[in-house]
């Protein structure tokens, strides 16, 4: 593979395999850019991770982290591996990486997909470097608060506004019962939305009048599938596609919306809580349509703004207060470029955080950085 097929302007400034014999652990870290501070990103465990998959949802860290304004650059680690497995090899396996990351110092390793507080906790107690710790150890439990789920709802008060939408009865359908959706759908659902749909990997659920959220949250909690739910229609897990609401979240894994099955999505809404969950071709379909779509740095950016405030050794009132804050005005910021320029959400998101990112460059590294160096002299060639 050539590893530096993904490299531009911005980063990526490494990609580092990482593996294990005495654990077979197999990792890859991409610090993408550090321009605003050290990176923070999140670490995935799943059998079918990729490089790719690492690299991507790096740059999504480095314009998540710099459209919400704290000072780290992006990174990400992507683990291959069951997260399902016995616990005592999944901690094996962890404190591993951690001393595999040890002399990465310019990456902060946060939760994702497959790994949470207890992760953190191993990764700290290896190498001392690690956010979204338990609240035992100093920590803000970022899962726990629902910080993620907690912002999307702020994103949803704002865009409510560009689309006439009433929030109080908007109905809304979340793909994917995890961390994100279910706290999403949490904090919604306070504000007068009505869950009409949830799925996770097993299926779908449905129901006109409401789903319980706290009944659902009950049977996840205790390892069953929503399929497990006694209440509601069942279908197959892509049937959430294409039910009709008023808000769909994404919130379970990449690239779930493609050109392909784009048509059927029947909404007007889409707060985007995974990472990447909708391709560039769909985004751009949904744009044409009307359809309005928060993209994932501004919508989903809870998360690391409290393991910033947590990194910062910050209170977990002050991370929702700032979390409220910074998606608000990111939120009103994209979707107001976006609409006076006529140009889709995620470009206007995009000039944001890349505008942040360069103008962070040319502070940090006002004679350019080591690859513009000119060997020859030892001058700086800008
Ligand atoms: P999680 O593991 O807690 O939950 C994922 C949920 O998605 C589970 O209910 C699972 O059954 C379901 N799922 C998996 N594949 C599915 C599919 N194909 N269709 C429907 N459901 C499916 O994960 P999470 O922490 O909630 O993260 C979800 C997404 O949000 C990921 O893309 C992650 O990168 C992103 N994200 C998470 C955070 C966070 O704070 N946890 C922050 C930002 C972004």
């Amino acid at each position: 593979m050539d590893i530096f097929q993904f490299s531009d302007e911005l980063g990526p400034d490494k990609i580092v395999g990482i593996y294990d014999p005495s654990t077979k652990l197999h990792a890859i870290v991409v610090v993408d850019n550090v321009a605003c501070g050290p990176s923070i990103g999140g670490m995935r465990m799943a059998p079918d991770v990729s490089a790719e998959e690492c690299f991507r949802l790096a740059r999504a860290m480095t314009f998540k982290n710099a459209a919400a304004g704290i000072p780290h650059g992006g990174g990400k680690s992507v683990i291959f591996g069951d997260p399902h497995m016995p616990i005592s090899e999944k901690e094996h396996l962890i404190r591993a990486f951690a001393r595999g990351v040890a002399q990465i110092t310019d990456y902060i390793v946060g939760p994702d997909m497959g790994t949470d507080e207890q992760a953190m906790a191993w990764i700290h107690d290896e190498i001392g470097r690690s956010v979204g710790l338990p609240r035992e150890i100093g920590g803000i439990p970022l899962d726990e608060i629902g910080a993620t789920g907690f912002g999307i709802a702020a994103a949803a008060e704002v865009a409510q506004k560009f689309l006439d939408l009433d929030l109080t009865k908007a109905r809304l359908a979340v793909q994917g019962f995890g961390a994100v959706g279910h706290h999403a759908a949490k904090f919604l659902t306070k504000k007068g939305a009505v869950l009409v749909a949830a799925s996770d990997s097993k299926g779908t659920l449905y129901c006109a009048d409401g789903l319980d959220v706290d009944a659902l949250a009950a049977v996840k909690s205790e390892g069953g599938a929503l399929s497990d739910y006694d209440g509601g229609e069942h279908f197959d897990r892509d049937h959430i596609v294409g039910v009709p609401c008023d808000i769909w979240i994404p919130a379970a894994r990449p690239d779930v919306i493609t050109r392909k099955n784009v048509d059927r999505l029947n909404t007007r809404l889409i707060l985007q809580g995974a990472n990447i969950p909708i391709t560039s071709e769909a985004e751009d379909w949904l744009h044409e349509k009307g359809i309005l779509s928060v993209p994932d740095f501004i919508a989903n950016a809870g998360g690391v703004i409290c393991a910033a405030v947590e990194y910062q050794g910050g209170s977990e009132a002050q991370a929702l207060n700032v979390i409220q804050e910074k998606i608000s005005f990111n939120t009103h910021e994209v979707l107001s470029k976006a609409s006076s320029l006529s140009i889709s959400p995620r470009t206007a998101a995009v000039r944001l955080a890349r505008e942040r990112v360069e103008k962070a460059m040319s502070v940090r590294w006002k004679f350019g950085n080591a690859s513009s160096f000119n060997l020859s002299n030892n001058e700086p060639t800008t």
